[in-house]
C-alpha cells in the first residue's frame, strides 16, 4: 500500500502558528523531510513531538527526493518541511512535490503560515490579483532590471527581502518608480517587533533610513499596482473640423449623421462631440 506526502506549513517567528493538524501529522508520519534538520528538531521539541528527521535542503533536493518517493511507494508516510512557513514558496520542494504528482503519489497540504499571504491580508492594498516574486535579485544593476519589468504592473506585486538589502532594495526602486507609489513594509510579521508600514516609496525609505531597527529583521515589500484611468475615446482633429463645419449649416443630429457617414467615426462619439461643439459656440 502506497503511503503519503503530506506538505507542512510550520511557523514563520511565533511557535504558536503551528495548526493542531499539522502536530498530529508530524506525529503519526513515518519521516519528517525537513529544509533544517536542527532547526526542525527545535520546533519539534517545542510540541513534545519525537520524531525521525532526514535533511532535504536546495542542494540535495534533487538527489534524495526519488529515494523519498520509493520510500512512500513503499507504504510510508513522509511530511515536508521548510525552515519557516510553507514549503515551495521560496523554499525547498518543488523536485519532490513534482515527482509525487509524476509518480501518482498522493500529496496533502497542511497549511498554515506564509509570509506572502500573512502580509498580503494586512496591508490594505488590492489582493483579488496578485503577482509574487519571490526574493528580488542580489545586485543592484540586476534589481533595477527586475523592477524595471514590473513598473507598469497593474496589479499589486510582492518580493520578500532580507535585512541586508532592504534599503539599497527600496532605493533601487525608487529609481524605477515615482517615490508616491504607495509600498507597504511588512517586517518580523508574527514576532515580538511586528511592523508594519503602508506609505509612500519615498516617506517609507526616510524611515528605513532613520532608525536602525527598520534595517533589521525579515522582510515582505508589497508595491501598489498602477492604477490605469481609462481616457475616453475621443474623435480626431479631422473628424472634428468636419463636424464644425456641418454644425454651421445644419441640425446637430443631421450634422452628426452626414459626419458618421464621411468620416467613418462612431456616432456616439461624434454626438457626445457636437453636443460640447454648441455649449461651447453658446
Ligand atoms: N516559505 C516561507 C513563507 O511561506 O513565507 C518563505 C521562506 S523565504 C526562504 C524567507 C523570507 O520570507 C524572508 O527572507 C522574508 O523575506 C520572508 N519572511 C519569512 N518570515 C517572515 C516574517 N516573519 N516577517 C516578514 N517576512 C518574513
Amino acid at each position: 500500500m502506497c503511503g503519503k506526502l503530506y506538505v507542512v506549513a510550520t511557523p514563520i517567528g511565533n511557535l504558536a502558528d503551528l495548526s493542531y493538524r499539522a502536530v498530529e501529522i508530524l506525529k503519526q508520519v513515518d519521516l519528517i523531510a525537513a529544509e533544517d534538520t536542527r532547526h526542525a528538531r527545535m520546533l519539534l521539541q517545542h510540541y513534545g513531538i519525537n520524531n525521525r528527521l532526514v535533511s532535504l535542503h536546495q542542494h540535495n533536493e534533487g538527489k534524495v527526493s526519488p529515494g523519498l518517493i520509493d520510500k512512500i511507494k513503499n507504504g510510508l508516510s513522509i511530511a515536508l518541511v521548510s525552515d519557516a512557513g510553507t514549503p515551495l514558496l521560496s523554499d525547498p520542494g518543488m523536485p519532490l512535490v513534482k515527482l509525487a504528482r509524476q509518480q501518482d503519489v498522493e500529496v496533502s497540504p497542511i497549511p498554515g503560515a506564509c509570509a506572502l499571504i500573512a502580509a498580503l491580508s494586512v496591508s490594505g492594498l488590492p489582493v483579488t490579483q496578485f503577482r509574487y516574486e519571490g526574493f528580488s535579485p542580489r545586485t543592484s544593476s540586476a534589481r533595477k532590471v527586475f523592477f524595471s519589468s514590473r513598473k507598469n504592473e497593474t496589479v499589486t506585486w510582492v518580493f520578500y527581502e532580507s535585512s541586508h538589502r532592504i534599503l539599497a532594495s527600496l532605493e533601487d526602486l525608487a529609481e524605477i518608480v515615482s517615490s508616491d507609489r504607495q509600498i507597504v513594509l511588512a517586517r518580523e510579521l508574527t514576532k515580538l517587533h511586528e511592523t508594519i508600514v503602508k506609505d509612500s516609496l519615498g516617506r517609507v525609505i526616510e524611515q528605513v533610513k532613520s532608525n536602525i531597527y527598520m534595517r533589521k529583521g525579515e522582510f515582505v515589500v508589497l508595491v501598489e499596482g498602477v492604477v490605469n484611468e481609462k481616457k475616453p475615446a475621443a474623435i480626431s482633429e479631422e473628424q472634428k473640423r468636419v463636424l464644425t463645419v456641418l454644425l454651421k449649416a445644419c441640425s446637430i443630429k443631421t450634422a452628426v449623421g452626414l459626419a458618421t457617414e464621411i468620416t467613418g467615426a462612431r456616432k456616439k462619439l461624434l454626438y457626445q462631440a457636437a453636443l460640447d461643439l454648441s455649449q461651447q459656440a453658446d
